[in-house]
């Protein structure tokens, strides 16, 4: 017999039927001459009573056998439950062990643990209820966003891992190389790329944006979600060395365009988690963060509020919070700013539009207009409250002389972009996109505090485990 889901037996799960399941006890529970296990297979928050009835097959051995972690397989008739908050159970005809998990030495037991302690066994936090919600929670996400794209048409389009080019010029990339670069080092001589495996310095991409932009000017509409990566103080609570990105890039569109998509993308993915993980948005609520259902009835419901970066600084300048990192027209907003804005001045998101040209990537679109205008971008970014920086996007600069004086004027070389200037040389376009981290969208949704619990396999400095 073919093995039934238990989030499927929960919903819609048929009374005196019987089914197949198999999972791992969570809990075990005896009586006089009864046994309750609760059955848990990573299908939905709840797990599913098992009873166990004396006289079943191996009874006195099963129950010995059968701890907290163990694998089993358990053949029986489902039955209306009596007990409080689950609609059915099963009552076992047979059960199978695949393997136990001694209760002396395996983690998990029934007790709450410390996300911190969590975080050092990553290769079993996945059966926890915490983590079985995030993880839940982060793949209806990451199926959301495709079904969103694709409804609209957008192509998916894949960026490579590996690129020559430092799209943000933040000089926070890993290297990739097959030289031995202890042997290089012996010899006293700089390292000669030429003769590398590329021939020329690669990295891991910090960003696929500028390759979107490509597909962008023959598709028209695309977007990547991939991995990224980048070398820099992941020692916060928002930042990863290895995060996914997602990045729309749209011909054929201004800033106000993109900033339209972002809004509506992101209550798209909200109205999505709250109709396909109630119950794992219910634990999160109620166990990790109290705002959790504030903040998504907000995305859901209301309109973004939309300022100029200007018009922030005004008000960061003219509020009573002292804050650790300067407020000044033309230094970049620090995450206490964004979350000030954000979380207790607007009570919502916030999109702000038009930063200073000093502090954004050459590729932005810089204003037209009064000399001041002059020296702000078509950029926006998205703060969130509990994450400030969510998103961050622009409209691109599409006029090839300003952007090969804007490429010189970074200190970069045109030749470098020869490919990307192209785009501008033959049939440019006005064009826009974004970025969306992955995991500070899952972090938003689920109140979670630290990003590296938001991702299974955290890429941190001085951590690379598995
Ligand atoms: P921040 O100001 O928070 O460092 P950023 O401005 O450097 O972010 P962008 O280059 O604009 O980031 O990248 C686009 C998006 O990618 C950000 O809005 C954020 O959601 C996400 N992001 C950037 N860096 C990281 C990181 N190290 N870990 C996880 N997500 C990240
Ligand atoms: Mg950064
Ligand atoms: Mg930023
Ligand atoms: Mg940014």
């Amino acid at each position: 017999m073919a093995s039934a889901r238990i989030v499927d037996l929960l919903r819609k799960g048929q009374v005196n039927d019987s089914y197949l399941v198999r999972g791992w006890v969570r809990t075990k529970r005896e009586g006089k001459g009864i046994a309750f296990l609760e059955l848990n297979d990573g299908s939905s928050l709840q797990g599913l009573q098992i009873v166990l009835p004396q006289d079943l097959d191996g009874y006195e051995t099963l129950v010995k056998q059968i701890t907290t972690g163990t694998s089993i397989e358990v053949s029986g008739i489902l039955v209306e439950s009596m007990g409080k908050g689950q609609r059915v159970e099963m009552q076992a005809t047979a059960i199978a062990v695949f393997g136990t998990a001694d209760p002396e030495t395996y983690p998990l037991q029934k007790k709450r643990h410390s996300i911190e302690f969590l975080r050092t066994i990553a290769h079993l936090r996945p059966r926890t209820n915490m983590f079985g919600a995030v993880f839940r929670v982060r793949n209806a996400c990451a199926f959301a966003i495709h079904q969103f794209f694709q409804e609209r048409g957008f192509l998916w389009v894949h960026t490579p891992i590996v690129t020559a080019s430092d799209c943000e010029g933040a000089g926070e990339m890993f290297g990739v190389t097959t030289l031995d670069l202890n042997k290089v080092a012996a010899t006293g001589k700089p390292v000669d790329f030429s003769q590398d495996f590329f021939g020329k310095p690669a990295f891991l991409t910090v960003s696929g944006q500028l390759e979107a932009e490509i597909m962008a000017t023959a598709f028209s509409n695309v977007y990547t979600f991939g991995p990224t990566f980048r070398a820099e103080n992941s020692n916060t609570s928002r930042h990863l060395a290895e995060f996914w990105m997602i990045e729309p890039e749209m011909a054929f569109c201004d800033l106000e365009g993109d900033a339209d998509l972002a809004e509506d993308f992101l209550k798209y993915i909200f109205n999505y988690v709250l109709a396909t993980c109630p119950k794992d948005m219910e634990f999160f609520q109620e166990r990790v963060n109290d705002r959790v259902m504030v903040n998504a009835q907000k995305i859901v419901e209301e309109k973004f509020e939309r300022i100029t970066y200007t018009e922030a600084i005004a008000i960061l300048e003219n509020c009573s919070k002292t804050f650790e990192y300067p407020v000044q027209w033309g230094l970049d907003l620090q995450s206490e700013h964004e979350r000030f804005l954000a979380e207790e001045h607007f009570q919502k998101p916030v999109i702000v539009m038009d930063y200073p040209l000093g502090i954004k990537a050459f590729y932005m679109r810089v204003n037209e207009g009064t000399a001041s205008d002059r020296q702000t971008v078509r950029a926006m970014d998205i703060l969130a409250p509990g994450v400030g920086e969510i998103i961050g996007g622009s409209q691109r600069e599409e006029r090839l002389d300003v952007l090969e004086s804007r490429i010189r004027n970074v200190g970069l070389n045109p030749e470098d972009y020869w490919w990307y200037l192209d785009l501008r040389r033959y049939g440019t376009v006005p064009h826009a996109g974004f970025g969306l981290g992955f995991e500070r969208l899952v972090q938003f949704i689920t109140g979670m505090g630290n990003i590296r619990d938001v991702i299974p396999f955290p890429r941190f400095p001085q951590n690379a485990e598995f």
